[in-house]
């Protein structure tokens, strides 16, 4: 087994998490991950997928999840063992990682100081000039579509390992970012930025799914370092490999608070418009996918984004297939279908286990025009109903808090809305809201966050280095980037909770929550809480500002008194306000545990058939 040319690696948003004290809160109570957000980008499977392809080897090292599987993980031991011929490459997608994933390059610098360590993502896209001026990155490539600039850059490393290559090399590759080499009589380094130019149109080229990763664990015998997220309290990922489909980079909505829309993406990606897949490869994807795997298969965007047309053609070529796979799929919604009763027949007679989401955000349409969303209630109840008719068998609702206009009194009101349409709606327990804070962070880029003002918002952080210390902040309403006019950072905590409480009543008055997860989850709530005013009182030791109980209130008792509560902590690390199960899609657990071992199959046919 050789060395990988690119070794792709994937920090916890906090280095070392394990070691430290932290209310991570609810952060991560709306995805499969940890609040350590363990899951790595999407990314990673079309960067890999192309550069194999095109003769460069990639590993993927997820260490977050190594490293919440075990305490003994030694991710610095590994590290250093690791031999990349060309270079690390960091993901930086999601701001949480602002601290992790700097500390994971660190480490790299100090096993191999002259491998390049490249960076990448939205975050790393945003921030990137104050990102390049890090001593342990050289290069950043910008964009949400960086495949072809990375195998760029691969093969000029590769070609010259033996010297670093001149700065009109790199200086042909699109998107890239990185650093002269030092004049010496000055000390001085030029960073280069070249134009942000590649941003493809359409997103064929690519596949789709977890195949091309499952070959990688096969080169390199290593699937546990693979795993996307290392799952939660009930069952690991592998008992549950959910399959994601992309159908889409960009958005053509605009919601105000998504670092994804249109207008974020143009900003910052220079994506004037989205790329589609094709209908008929998003079709032939899950499709294929249905082959190997009985797990969900999640269709990543709305499918009536590129039009009627395109969602139906997707639709009419499943259908001819229907009878050939039981998997659930699961399907977004980024706006009420207008034609709900014609639109959900359809996707029943196409898929036999289908499900739906959508996020209306708050029950009151004044917050939900202001965020972007135009949608009315009345849209809502009829798309719910449609949708259950025609055998649904679940429909997730989301629901935010920290948006314009929205007081906790309106939070609360949301909540009480909930409780109606489980009601109404609720037989087969099948209508499944959540609440979640907009945390930690209002995303750089959105139209709220430059524009705070217009929409009531108060940004708190500007710079990445804030944004690395907010991560170590002992609690997440410390970390919190943003207060509204409506709710400071404390109230959006305190209100969070509230809603959390209350939302379980109402769902275990559904009967979507057993009385014990009932229990367990007020409980995780009530200790979030009393976890909440303690911190208060330590952080207020740090700040000098109270020293009622006679210590000095420096840094170092903060630190004392705060591991003094990590046995707690560590009990809501997996979620806070909603359970992960609630993320789940109706599926016979028992077959999933073979998908694994079926995609590894698929892996192992697929890689003889073309040659390895
Ligand atoms: S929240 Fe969803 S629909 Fe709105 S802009 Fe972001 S990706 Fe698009």
């Amino acid at each position: 087994m050789s060395n990988p040319d690119l070794i792709l690696l994937h920090a916890p948003a906090v280095y070392d998490f394990r070691k430290r004290a932290i209310l991570y809160g609810p952060i991560a109570d709306g995805v499969p991950s940890t609040p350590v957000f363990e899951m790595y980008p999407l990314g990673f499977f079309s960067l890999l997928e192309h550069l194999e392809r095109n003769g460069v080897r990639v590993r993927i090292v997820n260490l977050a999840a190594r490293m919440l599987g075990s305490e003994e993980f030694d991710a610095e031991k590994m590290v250093r063992r690791l031999k990349p011929r060309g270079a690390f490459g960091i993901d930086f997608h999601w701001l949480p990682h602002a601290q992790g994933s700097l500390e994971v390059a660190k480490i790299c610098k100090r096993y191999h100081r002259s491998t390049p360590v490249i960076f990448g993502g939205f975050s790393a896209s945003y921030f990137y000039e104050e990102l390049i001026r890090c001593p342990e990155v050289d290069f950043i490539l910008r964009g949400d579509s960086t495949e072809e600039p990375l195998l760029q850059l691969m093969k000029t490393l590769l070609q010259v390992r033996r010297r670093r290559p001149h700065d009109f090399e790199f200086a042909k590759i699109p998107n890239l970012v990185w650093k002269e080499e030092k004049d010496e009589s000055s000390g001085e380094v030029k960073v280069r930025v070249n134009p942000l130019t590649h941003v493809p149109a359409r997103l064929n080229k690519s596949v789709n799914n977890y195949f091309p990763v499952f070959k990688s664990a096969l080169k390199y015998r290593d699937l546990k370092s693979l795993i996307p997220f290392h799952g939660w309290s009930s069952h690991e990922w592998l008992d549950y490999p959910i399959t994601p489909v992309l159908t889409c980079r960009g958005c053509v909505h605009n919601c105000v608070f998504c670092g994804g829309s249109r207008n974020a993406l143009a900003g910052y990606c220079n994506r004037r418009k989205p790329a589609f897949r094709d209908p008929e490869l998003v079709a032939a994807d899950i499709l294929r996918t249905t082959n190997y795997t009985r797990a969900p298969i999640f269709v990543i965007g709305d499918l009536r984004q590129a039009g009627e047309k395109y969602a139906r053609t997707v639709l009419e070529r499943l259908k001819k297939k229907r009878a050939n796979f039981e998997n659930q799929l699961v399907f977004e919604l980024f706006d009420t279908v207008p034609n709900p009763r014609e639109y959900f027949e359809l996707v029943a007679e196409s898929v036999k286990n289908f499900n739906f989401e959508i996020s209306p955000d708050s029950h009151d349409e004044k917050i939900r025009a202001a965020v972007g969303k135009r949608y009315k209630n009345r849209e809502i109840e009829e798309n719910l109903k449609w949708a259950l008719q025609a055998g649904c068998k679940k429909f997730d609702l989301f629901f935010m808090i920290g948006l314009p206009f929205q007081t906790c009194e309106s939070v609360m009101q949301t909540i009480e809305w909930c409780g109606r349409l489980m009601k109404k709606y609720g037989s087969g327990k099948r209508v499944v809201p959540f609440i979640l804070a907009y945390s930690p962070f209002l995303d750089p880029g959105c139209v709220a966050y430059e524009n705070p003002a217009k929409f009531g918002y108060k940004i708190l952080f500007k710079s990445l280095e804030q944004y690395r210390a907010a991560m170590l902040s002992p609690s997440w309403k410390y970390a919190l980037n943003y207060e509204t006019e409506w709710l400071t950072r404390g109230e959006i905590v305190d209100c969070t909770y509230k809603a959390g409480l209350r939302l379980n009543e109402l769902k275990a008055e559904c009967g979507l929550v057993d009385r014990a997860s009932f229990e367990v989850t007020a409980e995780k709530i009530r200790l979030a809480v009393e976890l909440t005013s303690e911190i208060d009182e330590i952080k207020k030791l740090n700040d000098g500002t109270d020293a009622t109980d006679g210590t000095d209130g420096t840094a170092q008792t903060q630190h004392q008194k705060m591991m003094r509560l990590k046995p707690k902590l560590d009990l809501l690390l997996n979620s806070v306000i909603n359970e992960k199960e609630g993320l789940e899609w109706p599926a016979a657990r028992r077959s999933l545990s073979l998908s694994v071992l079926r995609l590894l199959k698929a892996a192992v046919t697929e890689h003889f058939k073309r040659g390895g």
